[in-house]
């Protein structure tokens, strides 16, 4: 519904653009972020400190002091046959209207009242449960309430759900429902009426997400898994595959040889070896017929994955698409007349002009950097493409099948034997100067550094270490050992040059932003340090001290923070206690929640409103069933509307 039939003033349709409200349903939705209780209790109940309201009688004028900017208003009232005096903080301009004042205060004792608010309602409009809204500045309480409480006036949303769901659970009806989690009439229904939205929530999304994965089964042809091929590679790798690695080896096997076009997610902490897994289906792939692509987010990383490919996969013919590569023509030639088996690169996978002859296989690395439609685009480029997605940053296995519900999840757990691992430091001051012999120390040992900043360049409205300053305060410091810069800031072909000269050895100490962040593979550095740690997120900080546990030596990694906030070094201290994905990213989840690591959109992650992707488990796990059963029986006449409008409602946010 239009907002026009609301008939604001301007001030008002003003505030909702700047809530990014549209619509009427869009205004119901603005769901509150708590509720106030609003209790009248009779003058013999209160006790010092209280929080009072009560509806009284005006005994005298307001008489007001002033001194400077500031001011007091008393005036005497009658509640309950008891003169109360009453203060009031800067509200010089309060003017009596009438004999009556609803006060909502602190009780001070005797017969003392500071009161926080007024008003000249009815007390029977001020009590009760009150819903209080998220708010930005120059925004008032007031304003959304009035707004909300026309829309639901005039406003009759149509109930979808299916009668027998909504029997099965007796859940309110829906717009009883936004009326109460609005203007509650007692707890109890407020409750009724958050379970009943939060439900319609989780079904619309799990209805959509499995709606999502059936549409995604498109036949293909089954591949021919060559196992003796297979077998054959495995056992002449210089290691023994883990036994996480294997299940994941086997699960992708299942999917090449199925019927249906699958989308599978790795999981695995960083190092756990996704690399070899992955090597391993492009072969599977390769060996029934198909090309394989797999694509990785940055140059640098695809560069790693062609050299590690190379070396594993010697009798296939592997070439690397860069965007910068003079023989991309010749390349594409070879991709397309079949001469090229596994293809590796980066975004330029997907180019237009790249032409596969035939796709069986694409996997992408690290895929939370790639977006729903890229993903989409490749798997577009054959016929019969398999997708296996390759994340680090691991989750909770139940959270994993809630958030991933269009794809399968294979997760590799446990660690290749011989770890040696990390030791972690909290420094409480953001300096290195308290380490600096055990930095030269481990260069003079021929070992490499990383220096981590969270910016590039100094800027004066954040107060953290920049990477440029950094690296030229230390030039001087550091001599005779090289130094090098990195960051998203410099074009492509000297980040590579610098990437590669730290590769080689031909750098001691890299200072650079998160750029080597993602997968990048230098066995020689064994030391890291990050400066303004508290700016980062515990998975992202685990995945970057992953850049120095490659080797056969432990690694050490200083945290440095100038942060005194308890909760700051306590999340921090979780990476000094453990080396343990899983174990970080769901102390993360914990405490930022899913969107801030996942990233939102990206990772298809649900834009719940009531919903709690960790509270709500339990819930979450009934609603998918019931999904689930909708889309299998949407044919049915009890299903056919829901499913009808569910769909419509996909296509429509064009995310099917
Ligand atoms: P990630 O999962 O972070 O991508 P990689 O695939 O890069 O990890 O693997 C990290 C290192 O572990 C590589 O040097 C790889 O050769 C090695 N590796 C992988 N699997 C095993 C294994 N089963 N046993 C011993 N080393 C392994
Ligand atoms: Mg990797």
């Amino acid at each position: 519904m239009d907002l026009k039939e609301l008939k604001l003033t301007k001030r008002r349709s003003a505030i909702l653009d700047d809530l990014g409200i549209k619509t009427v349903e869009e205004l119901l939705m603005y769901y509150p972020f708590r509720y106030e209780e609003n209790i009248c209790k009779p003058f013999k109940e209160w006790e010092i400190n209280d929080t009072v309201i009560f509806g009284a009688i005006l005994l005298s004028q307001p008489s007001t002091f002033r001194y400077g900017k500031r001011s007091m208003t008393r005036f005497k009232v009658l509640y309950d046959d008891k003169e109360l005096n009453i203060t009031i903080f800067n509200r010089p301009w309060l003017k009596v209207q009438g004999d009556k004042i609803v006060i909502k205060g602190k009780y001070d004792g005797a017969s003392k009242v500071t009161a926080l608010n007024y008003s000249f309602h009815d007390i029977e409009d001020e009590i009760g449960i009150k819903a209080i809204y998220p708010l930005k500045e120059n925004i008032r309480q007031s304003d959304i309430q009035a707004m909300i409480k026309k829309g639901l006036e005039i406003y009759r949303s149509e109930d979808i759900l299916p009668l027998s769901l909504k029997n099965k659970y007796q859940l309110m009806d829906l717009n009883e429902a936004l009326k109460e989690i609005h203007l509650p009439s007692s707890k109890d229904k407020l409750k009724k009426a958050i379970t009943r939205l939060k439900y319609d929530e989780f079904l619309r999304f799990y209805s959509t997400l499995k709606m999502l994965k059936d549409s995604n089964e498109t036949s293909s042809k089954a591949k021919k898994i060559d196992l003796n091929a297979i077998d054959i590679l495995i056992h002449n790798l210089p290691f023994k595959l883990t036994s996480d690695q294997q299940k994941c080896v086997d699960d992708i096997l299942k999917d090449l040889a199925s019927p249906y076009m699958t989308t599978r997610l790795i999981q695995g902490d960083v190092g756990s070896g996704k690399t070899i897994v992955a090597a391993i289906a492009l072969y599977a792939s390769v060996k029934a017929g198909y090309q394989g692509a797999l694509m990785a987010p940055t140059e640098i990383l695809a560069k790693q994955h062609y050299q590690s490919l190379k070396a594993i996969l010697k009798d296939i013919n592997i070439v690397m698409l860069s965007s910068d590569t003079k023989k991309d023509t010749e390349i594409k030639k070879m991709i397309e007349d079949n001469k090229a088996q596994i293809i590796i690169g980066t975004h330029a996978l997907f180019s237009d002009d790249v032409i596969y002859h035939n796709l069986g296989l694409v996997i992408a690395d690290e895929q939370h950097r790639f977006g729903v439609k890229q993903r989409r685009k490749l798997k577009e480029k054959g016929q019969d493409v398999d997708l296996l997605l390759m994340s680090a940053t691991p989750i909770p296995r139940t959270l994993a099948s809630s958030i991933y519900g269009d794809m399968d999840v294979s997760t590799i757990e446990t660690m290749p034997i011989g770890r040696k691992g990390c030791d972690t430091y909290l420094l409480k001051s953001n300096s290195i100067v308290s380490i600096m012999d055990e930095i030269k120390k481990t260069m003079a040992s021929g070992k490499q550094v990383y220096i981590i900043t969270a910016a590039i360049e100094h800027s004066d409205a954040i107060k953290v270490k920049d990477a440029t300053n950094l690296y030229n305060s230390l030039l001087e410091v550091m001599k005779p050992y090289r130094l090098g810069l990195l960051h998203g800031k410099m074009n492509q072909e000297l980040k590579t040059a610098t990437m590669n000269a730290f590769i080689n050895h031909e750098i001691d100490i890299l200072v650079s932003t998160t750029v080597v962040e993602v997968g990048v593979n230098v066995k020689n550095a064994t030391m890291m340090i990050i400066y303004d740690a508290d700016r980062f997120g515990l998975s992202q900080l685990h995945q970057l001290r992953g850049r120095i546990q490659r080797g056969d030596d432990k690694g050490t990694c200083y945290l440095l923070t100038d942060s005194k906030d308890e909760n700051i070094l306590k999340r921090l201290n979780v990476l000094v206690n453990s080396n343990d994905g899983f174990y970080i990213a769901s102390e993360d989840l914990k405490l930022r929640g899913p969107g801030d690591i996942l990233g939102t959109r990206q990772s298809g992650l649900p834009p719940f409103i009531l919903g709690d992707l960790i509270a709500d488990t339990k819930f979450i796990e009934v609603c998918k069933k019931d999904a689930n059963e909708i889309i299998e029986r949407s044919s049915e006449v009890e299903f056919q509307n829901y499913y009808a409008k569910i769909k419509s409602l996909a296509i429509l946010n064009n995310i099917d």
